[in-house]
């Protein structure tokens, strides 16, 4: 049975770099049949905030990654303690108590020495007494996990094969001086708990993954499929780090992105198969495989959220829109052809609205000064609505015989006067729309 997670930390807006993360392990999960978890990694108190909490389901929801169960880790403190107890028993946690000033002075003396800033294990050497003393006069220490100076090495699901020595890497802190909980253990005791079967996140994650995978084995569990997909970078290769808060999805949800040109360019961005258009996130699963992802950074432009944007809603019928074209004040009779019309002309559907002002209220022309006489004769010429499919060819007929003019110099000016606009729809279309006769 396949289990994923997606397990954001609640301290923020999520974005397009998280939501590639949450696909992923949402797509491995429903192509397998299995289970999708979302965990709430909220063990920081004074930073997480239900808030987040909130609008993270929000967000998700509104793409339709839908998830099996939610989890929050804050719930879960016991589990952790016990593991905690559990490495101490077996001798894999120790208790330090340097200061972070200490530990900082202890780097930079490594780094002279052109040594990788590792921490050196002495707290390790504290007899009894030394820990009380110190103790007494600095409180708890933070409790760190004893790593096997070896290899540690496990097949990615997108890097391949991978090795860490796991004595470049300082023994991590699991449990901060004032107790907290820190994420590394907690994951693990999830991960374990929970049966997840397959982790995807973030290659900044891989280091975390060594390690885990040795306090998964010294709590007795074998770890789960790991893979790391590349971060994002903007357009030109250049960090997204920076820029990730203008990308939150609630943004672009806001700038009228729709969910399925997000998600099948996030589906497939950094992978050998071209980003094309899927219409459901079944579709998006079955076409899925890690397999396909390397591991160079991923190149990301917001900007071509847009034109998917645009090709999704000119395949879309009027059923899926329809709520939002009556609140437009559409009449019902109207609502297909305005739809068809109008879908064809927007980027988002936040150009709707401008449509229908525009065959409700009529445009504000747009006449050339030589063309002024030729509009104001041919507007005299133009009933009152309704119009019908045959108006404008019938119009443009009689327009023509009196006027002489035809082609381009005939159409073109019309349709500006009518439109305020040089291209657009079919103007057989358009006027079966107009609400009111136009004037100059
Ligand atoms: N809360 C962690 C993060 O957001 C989860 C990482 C993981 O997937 O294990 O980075």
């Amino acid at each position: 049975m396949t289990v994923t997670r997606f397990a954001p930390s609640p301290t923020g807006f999520i974005h397009v770099g998280n939501l590639r993360t949450a696909l992923m392990n949402h797509l491995i999960a429903k192509k397998a049949g299995g289970t999708f978890i979302l965990r709430i990694d909220d063990t920081d108190p004074e930073r997480s905030k239900q808030e987040y909490v909130d609008a993270i389901q929000e967000d998700l929801e509104w793409l339709g990654l839908t998830w099996d169960k939610i989890e929050y880790q804050s719930s879960r403190l016991d589990r952790y303690a016990a593991a905690a107890d559990e490495l101490r028993a077996n001798g894999r946690f120790y208790e330090a108590f340097e200061t972070p000033t200490e530990l900082d002075l202890k780097r930079k003396k490594q780094l002279n020495m052109h040594l990788p800033p590792v921490y050196d294990r002495a707290a390790l050497n504290l007899s009894d007494e030394e820990k009380d003393k110190l103790r007494a006069e600095r409180g708890q220490g933070v409790w760190r996990f004893k790593l096997d100076h070896e290899r540690i090495e496990w097949t990615d699901g997108i890097l391949g094969d991978l090795s860490i020595d796991a004595a470049s890497v300082s023994d991590p802190v699991l449990i901060r001086q004032d107790g907290q909980v820190l994420y590394t253990i907690a994951s693990v005791v999830d991960d374990t708990d929970m049966g997840v079967t397959h982790v995807v996140r973030g290659s900044d994650h891989v280091t975390n993954t060594a390690t885990q995978i040795q306090i998964m084995a010294a709590l007795g569990h074998s770890a789960p499929s790991f893979a790391h997909h590349s971060l994002l970078t903007g357009p030109q290769g250049e960090a997204l780090s920076k820029r990730l808060g203008t990308l939150a999805l609630r943004d672009l949800r806001e700038a009228g992105v729709q969910p399925m040109a997000l998600l099948s360019q996030m589906a497939r961005l950094g992978s050998s198969q071209p980003v094309e258009l899927c219409e459901s996130i079944d579709e998006l699963a079955a076409g899925f495989d890690l397999d396909h992802f390397g591991s160079a950074p991923t190149k990301f432009d917001v900007e071509d959220l847009y034109p998917l944007t645009a090709r999704y809603l000119h395949g879309l019928p009027l059923a899926a829109v329809a709520d939002q074209v009556a609140e437009l004040g559409v009449p019902a009779d109207l609502a297909e052809g305005f739809w068809n019309v109008a879908r064809a002309n927007i980027t988002t559907l936040k150009d709707l609205p401008g449509w229908w002002e525009l065959f409700r209220d009529g445009a504000t022309p747009l006449v050339d000064d030589e063309d002024r006489d030729f509009v104001a004769q041919a507007f005299d010429m133009l009933p009152d609505p309704p119009y019908s499919a045959e108006t404008w060819s019938e119009w443009t007929k009689a327009v023509k015989e009196a006027t002489g003019r035809k082609g381009k110099g005939l159409f073109m000016p019309l349709r500006k006067a009518v439109t305020g606009l040089q291209r657009g729809p079919e103007m057989a279309d358009v006027m079966t729309l107009l609400q009111k006769k136009p004037t100059l």
